[in-house]
């Protein structure tokens, strides 16, 4: 993942038989001499048609009461069902899915004269698991005239299987708003989001929103303006991902010391 307004507007269509399906679909921001195409999951928890439960934002913190993608167009229907589908696939298939990946990304259409197509992995939804992430490095590897780009809230297992050595098509940028924030270091390249353009600017970030190609080439401090969603921008009030994760941590630690009582923080004699 992710961030909440990094995600799209989705109108995927319905589900669509095997021979039809295609696994990535063009962003619509996209331009013809960058194209860009995304891979989405459904964003967060839910149930799976046949009753399996998933998450697939295991980091995701205050960002899940915000998320875009879990509101609006991404909750209809015949979208839920594709994103569904996509996982369901992952989940029973994954070398299938793989293989399907690799060859689809070697068709024509994402090899043109003097264009250079790029994959942001997730619109919503995250690398939930390690051999999810393995099998995307492995599918990045095989594919190298492509740009593959993410916003992902699984700081420590980007550190651990990806930093050391990465494919040298993949970008990839840490964002605000998760369980693991406070592994983001200063030098990682990251994404908060701010309650508009104003804010964002005011504390010297760069705006996502004239390309989202800025998440993969943009500078260390990426920022983007919540989305334009009453009830979301609302919940969201002054403050940033970052810094309400914060606060929610804060409360955390204090309702915990609380509950362990006084004995508990006194300090010891010897
Ligand atoms: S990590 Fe998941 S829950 Fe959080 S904003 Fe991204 S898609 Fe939504």
């Amino acid at each position: 993942m992710n961030d909440t307004t990094a995600h799209e507007s989705s109108t995927s269509p319905p589900a669509a038989t095997a021979q039809e399906r295609t696994l990535l679909r063009r962003m619509r921001s996209s331009c013809a001499t960058q194209p860009i195409y995304k891979w989405t999951l459904p964003a967060f928890a839910g149930r799976l048609p046949d009753g399996r439960t998933y998450n697939t934002c295991p980091s995701a913190g205050i960002c899940k009461n915000l998320c875009y993608a879990r509101s609006g167009t991404f909750r209809f229907s015949n979208v839920m069902r594709a994103h569904e589908s996509n996982l369901q696939y992952v989940l029973d298939e994954p070398e299938a899915w793989e293989s399907e990946m690799i060859e689809e990304l070697k068709n024509d259409r994402f090899h043109k004269p003097n264009v250079l197509t790029h994959v942001r992995v997730h619109d919503s939804g995250d690398y939930f698991s390690e051999d999810y992430l393995d099998a995307w490095l492995r599918i990045m590897r095989k594919t190298p005239e492509v740009v593959f780009y993410s916003y992902t809230k699984e700081v420590e297992l980007f550190e651990k299987r990806v930093r050391p050595k990465p494919p040298a098509n993949f970008r990839w940028r840490y964002s605000y708003g998760g369980l693991q924030d406070e592994l983001i270091e200063p030098g990682h390249l990251h994404v908060d989001v701010f309650p508009d353009e104003e804010t964002l600017a005011e504390a010297g970030y760069t705006s996502q929103a004239p390309s989202d190609l800025r998440g993969a080439y943009g500078p260390e401090t990426l920022g983007i303006p919540a989305n334009n969603i009453a009830h979301l921008k609302k919940r969201q009030g002054a403050r940033t991902f970052r810094a309400l994760q914060r606060a929610a941590n804060a409360e955390k630690k204090d309702r915990r010391a609380k509950r362990s009582g006084p004995a508990a923080r006194r300090p010891k004699s010897d």
